[in-house]
């Protein structure tokens, strides 16, 4: 049997219409939408097509965007001051800096400077702690981690007393969403087990979990075997395997041996067009959360 695919692209688009709902209605009522500033330090052809697609995105949805571009030689004080005046600002919600920055600059010291109230990337010591606590004390969730969790929950995947193996334990990927399923809540409440590259038998933890999450940044990693029948596979893994030479764009594969693993899992996310669609859905989610705390109305 075929697994059932499960697509970030329609999953995005339903959450998008959501946030556009909410911010209409925040309007009429309290007049006020979310506000939200993309940081771009230089001009690195990447990091230009992601803050572009932000800014569309929050456009779209009708919040209040700044797009605060700056040279790649401004100073770490300036870029500090900067993030002072965005913290300052009552009609911005959400700052987000785009990564990386230039080497005479020290990220961790920027991030760490965005108020943890407005850090809707959640990257923030803060909101890291906030996580770990769980509850009421989560302000945001990382964005892919929260897509992935999203994509759990929508496709109907139960989750309470599931097995979740999750391969990989990055600070943005791995370890968030581990923590997240073992809280107590929707989409949560699992048994997670991590694994990563130390791990002595890869495959025979993956093959126990009925919810397999694959962040690893490993081509084809996960084998077809490995896959408990019926387990949903989430996979998170963007390679670029080759160029298409009629395109000219990438060419992507996930962590999953996509092919084979839908023969056997009973859900699974595709790539492209799975976890990634998703993140900057949750990026607009957490810049909507944070003005709906900011008006008291959350
Ligand atoms: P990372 O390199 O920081 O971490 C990878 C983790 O996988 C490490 O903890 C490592 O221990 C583990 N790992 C690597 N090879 C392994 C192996 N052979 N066996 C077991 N464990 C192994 O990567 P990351 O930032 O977490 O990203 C992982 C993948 O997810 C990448 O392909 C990245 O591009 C993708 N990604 C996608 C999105 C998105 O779609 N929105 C967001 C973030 C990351």
């Amino acid at each position: 049997m075929t697994a059932q695919i499960i697509s970030g692209t329609e999953i995005r688009k339903a959450i998008l219409g959501e946030i556009k709902e909410e911010v209409d209605q925040m309007k009429e009522k309290h007049g006020k939408v979310p506000g939200l500033v993309t940081i771009l330090v230089g001009s690195s052809p990447a990091s230009i097509s992601y803050v572009t697609l932000k800014v569309k995105t929050a456009i779209s949805l009708g919040f209040h965007e700044i797009q605060d571009d700056q040279p790649e030689d401004i100073s770490e004080k300036d870029l500090l001051a900067l993030i002072d005046k965005y913290n300052n600002d009552p009609d911005i919600h959400g700052i987000l800096v785009q990564l990386p920055l230039p080497k005479h600059i020290d990220d961790k010291k920027v991030l760490n400077a965005i108020n943890p109230d407005k850090d809707v990337d959640a990257f923030h010591p803060v909101n890291v702690g906030r996580l770990m606590i769980g509850g009421d004390e989560v302000k945001f969730l990382p964005c892919t981690p929260a897509g992935i969790q999203e994509m759990i929950v929508r496709s109907g995947t139960e989750t309470s007393g599931a097995e979740v193996v999750v391969v990989g334990r990055s600070n943005i990927v791995g370890k968030p969403i581990a923590m997240m399923m073992a809280q107590k809540g929707v989409g949560a409440n699992a048994t997670v087990t991590i694994v990563h590259t130390r791990t002595k038998d890869l495959a025979s933890h993956c093959k126990r979990a009925d919810i397999l999450v694959v962040a690893a940044g490993v081509p084809d990693l996960v084998k077809p075997e490995w896959i408990k029948p019926g387990a949903t596979v989430i996979d998170v893994g963007v390679n670029r395997v080759g160029m298409n030479e009629q395109t000219g764009k990438a060419i992507l594969k996930g962590d999953v041996d996509f092919d084979a693993a839908k023969e056997i899992a009973g859900k699974i996310t595709p790539v492209p067009g799975g976890v990634g669609p998703m993140t900057i859905a949750m990026l607009m989610k957490n810049t909507l959360r944070s003005a709906k705390l900011s008006l008291g109305i959350d």
